[in-house]
């Protein structure tokens, strides 16, 4: 009997060593839980980073989508952009003609005193050259150049073999009703000495646009000295006639610019060479352009 007490003792020894190992290593797997826990901590903080993220990148589309934004109204851009002279009609009258026209014409509408109908013009002291060469060349020089900024351009002749008498260039601006008519002409003196360029306007009295060809005068004549670096003649550069058939007849604004003086070796040295003559129209087209958008057009 005792062994078999003893077996029974050692046997529940076992069985409760058994239990007990079993039982705490049960109650330690919740214990070992907090491990595993602390390792996805930091995962716990990548969410919390990854719901800062989203707010981040909320705030980062704005910047892509105003990109997207630019990119429909470039397109419009260059179709909506007008040439500064689009609608306008533009009168040139290159002054003179290769054979002058002496018949007489009146000087205005109704009136008694007479002018030759195209005078001959002046000639370039050294170089030779005639007006009415360096006026066609300047003339279609800036036709060009002011078709390029949207104007329709009439020009009374783009070859020096005609006859058209003063009135005749007149009557051409009213006909092409020109917001503004350009007379290129150059000037001459009996003093050497004299130099530089200065426009003639209408008087009051012999146009319905006084202060619209004034300021035209003043803003074409300060661009053409500008891009030719020629001097000014007289103090505002402006002259006011009524004995000028060009104008009496014209019932459209109008200007008339003398570009130098031909009388003068300076003048003449620059008036004379073809690239000069091109920086002349360019001048001529700045002043032009100029107007046009600071003053708008006229009616
Ligand atoms: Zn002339």
């Amino acid at each position: 009997m005792k062994p078999n007490i003893l077996k029974i003792c050692i046997a529940m020894l076992l069985a409760g060593a058994f239990l007990l190992a079993c039982v705490p290593q049960e109650e330690v797997l919740p214990t070992a839980a907090p491990t595993p826990e602390i390792g996805e901590a930091p995962e716990v903080a990548v969410v919390v980073t990854a719901t800062e993220t989203p707010a981040q990148i909320a705030t980062v589309p704005p910047t892509p989508s105003p990109s997207p934004t630019p990119e429909p109204t470039e397109p419009p851009t260059p179709s909506p952009t007008p040439k500064p002279l689009e609608g306008i009609v533009i009168g040139i009258d290159p002054g003179h003609q290769r054979v002058y026209n002496p018949h007489p014409e009146p000087v205005a509408p109704g009136s008694s005193q007479t002018k030759q109908k195209v005078a001959g013009g002046c000639r370039g002291v050294k170089s030779g050259v005639y007006e009415y060469e360096v006026v066609l060349n300047v003339g279609l020089y800036l036709k060009a150049l002011l078709e390029e900024q949207g104007a329709t351009v009439v020009i009374t002749h783009d070859t020096l073999d005609v006859d058209i008498s003063n009135i005749e260039r007149a009557q051409f601006f009213n006909d092409n009703n020109v917001d503004l008519g350009i007379r290129l002409h150059c000037n001459k003196s009996g003093d050497k000495k004299v130099k530089g360029a200065f426009m003639l306007i209408p008087t009051e009295n012999r146009t319905d646009f006084y202060t619209f060809n004034r300021r035209a005068a003043e803003i074409v004549l300060e661009e053409y000295l500008r891009e030719t670096g020629l001097s000014m003649r007289y103090k505002t550069g402006i002259t006011e006639r009524g004995d000028q058939t060009g104008f009496n007849w014209c019932k459209r604004p109008i200007i008339n610019i003398e570009m130098g003086h031909l009388s003068n070796p300076d003048d003449d040295a620059l008036l004379s060479d073809d690239a000069f003559q091109q920086r002349m129209a360019q001048g001529l087209c700045n002043g032009i352009v100029r107007f046009f958008v600071e003053e708008g057009t006229v009616n």
